[in-house]
């Protein structure tokens, strides 16, 4: 079959593919698979009664139907973006209305629109900076041009209890004029980083001293679904920034809903894009979310029971692995959100990939490391000695899991 420079790209091989594959055959799999690998946020029961509970209502009162049998506009549904904007206000203060907000099928597929209007072939060759690798996967591919991304090495500040944290090294932070997008996930996807606010803030002046913008992907942030768990991270947003949110991580990945904020003009590129490409956004997610604004539970249950539930599975992963495995070699990324942990193995003999093989013979998911590095030489040995590993899953699979992962790795780090 011979296909265009468009289909040659987007149907090789793609780290996002093998991970969404890996997370089907998992499934697939049944109980002989662990599956730490993926990004499925935990069924929490009292989420699922809670989403229960509105579609009952929103069954009983129609609004579901109405959304299951009719188009929403490009930029989606009005009534959920205008309580949105509402809410925005209220909440934050921010200078928002119904014109700078857009629905999306999924924040993915914003990013994919984001990136290619800001980044590729135009008057010249403009590129994505990711000013903190490791970033997150589902970036990587999603340029329609080759050599989309950039991204910076961190500084690593080294912690007690053999932690660490990675900072944007602002030092050694190339942006030039061939930059057309500085793009950051907070917190972030693999490592559960939350850049600081300062680094928000410096992030955010340099994008408006080149005038371009700054995408914060909130998909795990605040106010919804609110995996973060340090105090020190206030929620940002201001006409030049680009927030993308998402209903995902709430427990709701299947409506393939995201919500993206940004000044009017980058909302109407946003709405004709969506016109072209899917006619408008899905209905049933915002139909439910609006129905979970208006009785305030998506905020109270972000609070209450989404941030909770995963701090505590963060801290008890972290004390199994700690004890599982002893070595001085074995570090973890502080933990200050998100649903994943990010394991440095120093020095490790083979690389992330023979180690994600190995684990998966023995019946454990992770993702390589490696993947996550979007735009960063491989000549720096860090990109192959990290696996990310996601504990949201039940109490016994991670247990289990860290079991595997020990077996496998601690004789590799006596070597
Ligand atoms: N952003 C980050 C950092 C993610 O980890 C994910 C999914 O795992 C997404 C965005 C995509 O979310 P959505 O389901 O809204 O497309």
């Amino acid at each position: 079959m011979t296909y265009s420079d468009f289909g040659n790209k987007f149907t090789r091989h793609a780290g996002i593919t093998q991970l969404m594959d890996d997370l089907d055959e998992g499934i697939r799999a049944g109980d002989e698979m662990i599956m730490l690998g993926g990004g499925n946020p935990a069924q929490i029961p009292e989420m699922t009664e809670i989403f229960e509970q509105h579609l009952r209502t929103s069954l009983e009162n129609s609004q579901l139907l109405n959304a299951l049998c009719n188009y929403d506009a490009p930029q989606g549904n009005k009534a959920f973006i205008s309580n949105l904007a509402h809410f925005f206000r209220e909440q934050f203060h921010w200078d928002i209305n119904e014109e700078n907000i857009a629905l999306t099928n999924g924040s993915q597929s914003a990013f994919f629109y984001l990136f290619n209007l800001f980044a590729g072939k135009g008057k010249n060759h403009k590129r994505v900076l990711f000013p903190l690798a490791p970033e997150y996967i589902g970036y990587e591919d999603s340029g329609i041009n080759e050599d989309l991304f950039i991204g910076n090495k961190p500084s690593i500040e080294f912690l007690a209890d053999r932690q660490f944290k990675y900072h944007v090294d602002f030092e050694n932070l190339s942006l030039d004029e061939s930059i057309g997008l500085i793009c950051v996930s907070r917190p972030t996807n693999p490592t559960g980083n939350v850049i600081t606010d300062h680094e928000i803030g410096k992030l955010s002046q340099l994008a408006k001293q080149h005038q371009i913008p700054l995408l914060i992907d909130n998909a795990y942030g605040l106010p919804f679904p609110n995996l973060v768990f340090t105090e020190q991270a206030s929620p940002f947003w201001d006409d030049n920034t680009i927030l993308c949110l998402s209903l995902s991580k709430l427990g709701l990945p299947g409506t393939r809903c995201g919500i993206v904020v940004a000044k009017p003009e980058t909302i109407k590129a946003i709405s004709n894009l969506s016109g072209i490409i899917s006619l408008s956004p899905g209905s049933v997610g915002p139909a439910l979310a609006n129905e979970m604004l208006k009785d305030n539970s998506l905020l109270d249950a972000s609070n209450n029971i989404i941030r909770p539930f995963y701090q505590h599975k963060s801290q008890q992963a972290m004390a199994w692995l700690q004890q599982a495995i002893p070595s001085s070699k074995f570090r973890i990324h502080k933990s200050e959100g998100a649903m994943f942990l990010w394991l440095w193995f120093e020095d490790l003999p083979i690389s992330d990939k023979q180690l994600y093989q190995q684990l998966k013979q023995q019946g454990l998911l992770i993702v390589p490391g490696s993947y996550f590095f979007p735009g960063v030489s491989n000549n720096w040995r860090h990109t192959q000695e990290c696996i990310r590993l996601n504990f949201a899953q039940s109490e016994a699979n991670v247990k289990r899991g860290i079991e595997i992962l020990a077996s496998v790795v601690n004789p590799l780090l006596a070597e």
